[in-house]
């Protein structure tokens, strides 16, 4: 089993479901959206929500209710296809059942288990309808129609077209309806090859979505009352792109014309790879106040031996020097990352670089998992896998580590006065949650202000999965 904390300072890459509410009711359709994995899957649910709510699908939050289930599936770790399988095996009971009342029940997979099991989906699991890899989306509604006349559609291959420009704009009802804070994809698929991932096999190349589509779909979002835009990629800041002024953008470029939209107060991008943090990049960390003090910046292990064999063309050496670099231009950034403990080869000594590392840059928050053998990676066929039971006592180690700085760095917030974007109504009645610059999740009086406000507060108090803080007036 692979594990990974989720500090608090780390918004969830999770939702359990996405869609959009049409608000139609009666004789529509229903589906049901199941998500698992990174942000950019909950992205990809809510636009194949927007695809199918124009084919007069309508969301529901149980799959009791739904006509069509669609599972939005992530591939990065392994049991994740056998998680899959078992949730078809009880689908194609419930679609018995159905049957035999005279009803029907369509199966949808999507996401990177569909891109890496293909067809062999339909044949462990002939419940499925049809079975789309993540750069398919786009042909979602009409892959529907096909199985709705009984074929058994698989679309996984690499279109040249882009997604995106197949899937309909999003309607202004449903970006209101999924809150203040956004994501949007602006790059997809990855060509660095680190051994250990599955990435530039399932999502495929790495390609950069056109400024004009980003700042459309940007300004959309500011309409329709976003006020926070977190720009994703799986290589994020790998993004590059041709300018209104005609010169080759980089991330940074990116980001000073997105904080130039009207009603776009708070920028934040994820994930960043080392070796793609240009200067233009820091420079915005420096001068641009709407792009948010956090950086998720992953560096998998201190030890530059497992760091050549993940291929991560980088050093420990190269990323500490970086992350001085960025705290120079922005000194009161909150860094996280992620590890990977037990890759293949890794000894005691290079796990105590790691340790050592960690120490040495002291995150706000981090992702931590042990490797996990994917098949057809190069990782897969290295000699020296380590034992179960050595990785499971590294990661407690390390999540521990990683604990106390994320709480240390809770208890140093205390005092400070920020400013709050009020997301969502709290657990108990009264209260309401916004995030601070650093992604922490805040705990405020309701009386604060109304959710989408930016109010200014001071931290009074740490909890256990986020802060408190009072209106400073
Ligand atoms: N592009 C990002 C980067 O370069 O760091 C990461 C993207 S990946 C989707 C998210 C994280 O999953 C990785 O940073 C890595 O820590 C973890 N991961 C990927 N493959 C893994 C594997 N085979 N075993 C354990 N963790 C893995
Ligand atoms: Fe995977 Fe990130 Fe490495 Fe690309 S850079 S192969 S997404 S870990």
């Amino acid at each position: 089993m692979t594990q990974a904390i989720l500090t608090p300072a780390a918004r969830t890459g999770t939702k359990p479901e996405t869609g959009p509410d049409t608000g139609a009711g009666g004789n529509a359709r229903k589906v049901f959206v199941k998500t698992y994995g990174c942000q950019m899957n909950v992205y990809d649910s809510e636009r194949m929500g927007d695809a199918l709510s124009r084919d007069g699908y309508v969301t529901v939050d149980s799959v009791e209710a739904a006509d069509l289930v669609l599972i939005n599936t992530c591939h990065i770790r392994e049991k994740a296809a056998e998680k899959v399988y078992s949730q078809l095996g009880r689908l194609a009971k419930l679609k018995r059942q159905r049957n035999a009342e005279g009803g029907d029940l369509m199966v949808a997979v999507a996401g990177c288990v569909a891109q890496a099991e293909g067809r062999e989906i339909i044949r462990r699991a002939p419940v499925v309808d049809v079975v789309i890899g993540p750069q398919t989306y786009h042909r979602l509604p009409e892959a529907l129609a096909r199985a709705r006349n009984g074929e058994a559609v698989v679309e996984t291959d690499f279109p040249a077209e882009d997604k995106f420009d197949g899937l309909s704009a999003t309607p202004e009802k449903a970006i209101r309806a999924r809150g203040v804070a956004a994501f949007l994809t602006v790059q997809e698929g990855c060509d660095k090859f680190c051994t250990f991932c599955v990435v530039p096999y399932t999502r495929g190349a790495e390609v950069s979505r056109p400024v004009g589509r980003i700042l459309e779909e940007a300004e959309r979002l500011a309409q329709a009352g976003v006020r926070e835009i977190t720009l994703l990629g799986q290589n994020v800041n790998a993004w590059h792109g041709k300018g209104a002024d005609g010169r080759e953008w980089g991330l940074g470029e990116l980001i000073r014309r997105v904080a130039t939209i009207d009603g776009i107060d708070r920028i934040r991008y994820t994930t960043s790879h080392p070796r793609d943090m240009d200067e233009a990049l820091i420079e915005a960390h420096r001068d641009l106040p709407e792009l948010m003090p956090y950086l998720h910046l992953p560096v998998q292990s201190g030890s530059d031996r497992i760091l050549k064999s993940m291929n991560r063309r980088h050093t420990a050496e190269d990323y500490l020097r970086l992350v001085e670099k960025i705290r120079l231009a922005r000194p009161d950034i909150a860094l996280s990352g992620d590890f990977i403990v037990g890759f293949p080869g890794e000894t005691d000594a290079d796990f105590e670089d790691t340790m050592r590392l960690i120490a040495e840059v002291n995150y706000a928050a981090a992702f931590t998992f042990k490797y996990s053998i994917r098949p057809g990676t190069p990782g897969a066929d290295m000699e020296g896998q380590v034992n179960e039971a050595v990785k499971t006592e590294r990661l407690a180690r390390l999540q521990d580590l990683i604990s106390q700085q994320t709480r240390s760095f809770g208890r140093e917030c205390v005092g400070k006065v920020v400013d709050l974007l009020l997301e969502k109504p709290g657990r108990n009645t009264g209260q309401l949650i916004g995030r601070s610059p650093w992604l922490q999740p805040v705990i405020v009086d309701a009386m604060a202000g109304e959710i989408g406000d930016i109010v200014r507060v001071r931290i009074t108090q740490p909890g256990t999965s986020g802060l408190f803080a009072e209106v400073v007036e």
